[in-house]
């Protein structure tokens, strides 16, 4: 949706003189923030429904992991559970960022009542504005985030790094970051071969594979062309080594759109806090031309210092 969508969606309501929802409608464009757009959300819809409880929850695409609740009004942590397992007026949410495929609904505590008119719309704006908001973070190819996001995420994750020293457990245990980063190999070849759609069809293959082969907690970003970067937390070296070579095999085996093989090398670093995120993006380059220099389709992890 476009921001003329957004504007196509306010003028039958500023013209029907509901200058209630007008309002509602208006606040929820001007959120610059998802979170803020969700609590919002929920606040306005439970207005709407009269105070009936309200909560907007995500569930794994599997439909088998625990929902996760992203905003909720009206209902305390202790009702959750059973919130949750009620009988809600339940309306799908649209879901177009990958990154959040995960299929979202709005529960509203309510019976046997069709949503109105007015409620369509709330979603609506809604959406729309989800959609502007994500487009700033995310890649408009793959649509992982972008690395204008990683550039966010690093500062958030530092931002918190006197706390987690504080913290009982120390970086030597599970409590650390990770930061890798893929370059696929020869991907020049594919453009050359096949043109620059076809390599723009096998870039999004493989930000797919990388969407269903890492935790949804691990955040995953297109650093630009054909590189990406990947963050994960509470994880060891030797487990982040497990599951990187993990995801190397399974790009290898894996049928691109254009019929061929293709292969990844990798390079990461422990997010050592003290040492600033453009460090841990160096060593982590430093580790992935290593992987390149010894033949590429590796995993290498960055062991010493960079030199002084
Ligand atoms: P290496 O194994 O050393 O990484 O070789 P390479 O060919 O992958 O690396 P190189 O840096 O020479 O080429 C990267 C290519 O990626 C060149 C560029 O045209 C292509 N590329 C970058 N962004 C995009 C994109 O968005 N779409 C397509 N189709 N190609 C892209
Ligand atoms: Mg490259
Ligand atoms: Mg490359």
């Amino acid at each position: 949706m476009s921001h003329r969508d957004e504007t196509e969606l306010l003028q039958p309501v500023i013209e029907s003189n509901d200058t209630v929802l007008a309002s509602a409608m208006l606040r929820l464009a001007a959120c610059r923030e998802k979170s803020a757009l969700d609590n919002l959300l929920v606040e306005l819809v439970r207005e709407k429904m009269k105070g009936a409880p309200v909560a907007l929850v995500s569930r794994d695409s599997s439909g088998k992991g625990k929902p996760s609740i992203l905003a909720v009004s009206g209902v305390n942590s202790r009702q959750q559970k059973q919130f949750l397992g009620k009988k809600n007026l339940t309306l799908p949410m649209p879901s177009s960022v990958k990154d959040e495929e995960s299929p979202c609904v709005l529960l509203i505590g309510v019976k046997d009542e069709e949503p109105s008119k007015e409620l369509i719309l709330l979603i609506q704006m809604y959406h729309s504005v989800h959609e502007l908001l994500a487009r700033s973070t995310h890649d408009r190819l793959t649509r992982l985030f972008n690395r204008h996001s990683l550039q966010e995420t690093l500062e958030h994750i530092y931002g918190h790094a006197p706390e987690r020293r504080k913290g009982a457990r120390s970086q030597t245990g599970r409590e650390r970051w990770v930061m890798a980063l893929l370059d696929l190999d020869h991907f020049k070849q594919v453009n050359d071969q096949y043109g620059h759609l076809m390599g723009d069809e096998v870039l999004l293959a493989f930000s797919d594979l990388m969407l269903h082969s890492f935790r949804q907690h691990d955040r995953l970003f297109r650093y630009g062309g054909e590189e990406f970067v990947i963050l994960m937390g509470d994880i060891s070296l030797d487990d982040a080594s497990r599951v990187l070579n993990r995801f190397r095999e399974q790009v290898a085996r894996f049928d691109f759109p254009h019929s061929q093989k293709l292969t990844v090398s990798i390079g990461f670093a422990s997010m050592d806090l003290n040492c600033p995120p453009e460090c841990v993006l160096e060593k982590a380059d430093r580790a992935l031309y290593e992987a390149k220099n010894s033949g590429r389709n590796r995993v290498e992890w960055a062991k010493e210092e960079p030199p002084a």
